[in-house]
């Protein structure tokens, strides 16, 4: 699908240089973070879209809105592109609207422990803002370095800390979504139901208010299975004794030995010693210092059969929570086998 010259005249007015209809632009917006599979790709057809735009704001998103469905033009709309399934792709033609503009924390409120946010803010720098304050995120996607507040919300959001605070959707006290025809609705409580998990089909998410929690010291600690069965027993105990966990996460052997066999450092920077990690089934389990789980968790891993591992691994195993896809360098056909609880 291409433009008449005169749309193209009028979104130029209206957007100067945020609208783009440069060839290998439009070109790098017609994937996302993974390469179709290419049985998928033929079936998928042409998803080169035909510009791409960043709004400024809520006022810039009803306007493009109206005017797209004036004029039959389909929009799709793109956080950071790290959802993977196709969700950011014009596979339909039409115009793709970026929200890299639109990422600011509007409001922080430190007494009620709630933020307000653009739709394109990232986790990392949401929670720097929050960390500033004494406060912190109560989950996050394992995507946190360079994934929206608003990609998370539309793609359903469990993550780390989802064990204790449930679904991102749980956390958020408001959001603001402008539909196709331009209309804005404020949503709360069961009416987020039309954009939790609707992959922008919706409208677009315009800002999100939600809650966070006082900041605390975290702890973390890894135990080793060498039964899957065992490992599983363990984190239903856990659940049932209701240990007050902030995050659990497992993974399986042949995780461990593809990580172990990852170059280091394999882009830049001098190499370092290799920590190799047991491969076994791993349980990851993340506290606040408050909590009593520490007491708790070696003695219900040890009647398990799970050996507690030394803090170097645990720690090692938890700063790299944020690398799931790491292994995929070593192929091209992985699929991680890490899952958070
Ligand atoms: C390394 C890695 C780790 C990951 N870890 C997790 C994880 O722990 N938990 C998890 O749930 N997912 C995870 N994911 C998947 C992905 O990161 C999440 O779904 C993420 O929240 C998507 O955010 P994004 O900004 O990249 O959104 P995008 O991929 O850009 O968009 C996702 C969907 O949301 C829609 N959308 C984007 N912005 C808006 C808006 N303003 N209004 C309406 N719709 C909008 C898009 O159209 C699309 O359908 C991971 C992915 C990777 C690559």
């Amino acid at each position: 699908m291409e433009l008449t010259s005169q749309q193209r005249r009028y979104l130029q007015d209206i957007f100067g240089d945020r609208i783009n209809f440069e060839k290998r632009e439009r070109q790098l917006y017609s994937s996302d973070v993974a390469a179709l599979p290419g049985l998928l790709s033929g079936m998928a057809g042409h998803s080169e879209p035909a510009a791409i735009v960043q709004p400024r704001d809520e006022d810039e998103l009803v306007q493009i809105a109206v005017w797209a469905q004036n004029n039959k033009i389909p929009l799709i709309a793109r956080g950071k592109a790290t959802s993977g399934y196709g969700g950011t792709v014009p596979f339909q033609g039409g115009m793709v609207v970026e929200f890299n503009r639109m990422r600011k924390i509007m409001a922080i409120d430190t007494g009620a422990c709630s933020i307000k946010v653009q739709p394109g803010a990232v986790w990392e720098d949401i929670d720097r803002r929050l960390r500033e304050r004494g406060l912190t995120l109560k989950s996050y996607p394992t995507s946190y370095p360079a994934s929206t507040a608003a990609g998370w919300l539309a793609t359903g959001g469990a993550g780390i800390g989802s064990y204790e605070a449930g679904y991102f959707r749980d956390s958020v006290l408001q959001v603001r979504l402008v539909q196709p025809d331009g209309e804005i609705k404020v949503l709360s409580g069961e009416d987020l139901d039309l954009v939790v998990n609707a992959s922008g089909i919706s409208g677009f998410i315009s800002s999100i208010e939600f809650r966070v929690m006082p900041l605390e010291k975290l702890e973390v600690q890894a135990f080793a299975f060498d039964q899957a069965s065992a490992a599983a027993q363990f984190i239903e105990a856990l659940y049932e004794e209701q240990v007050p966990l902030w995050s659990l996460s497992f993974s399986n052997p042949e995780a461990a030995r593809y990580r172990n066999r990852m170059p280091l450092n394999p882009h830049h920077g001098p190499g370092r010693d290799r920590l190799e990690v047991p491969e076994q089934f791993i349980v990851l389990a993340a506290y606040w210092h408050s909590s009593s789980a520490r007491e708790l968790l070696g003695d219900m891993a040890a009647k398990h059969g799970g050996a507690l591992l030394d803090d170097e691994t645990a720690l090692h195993e938890w700063e790299n929570r944020f690398s799931p896809m790491k292994a995929k360098r070593l192929g091209p056909s992985l699929i991680p086998a890490e899952v958070v609880v």
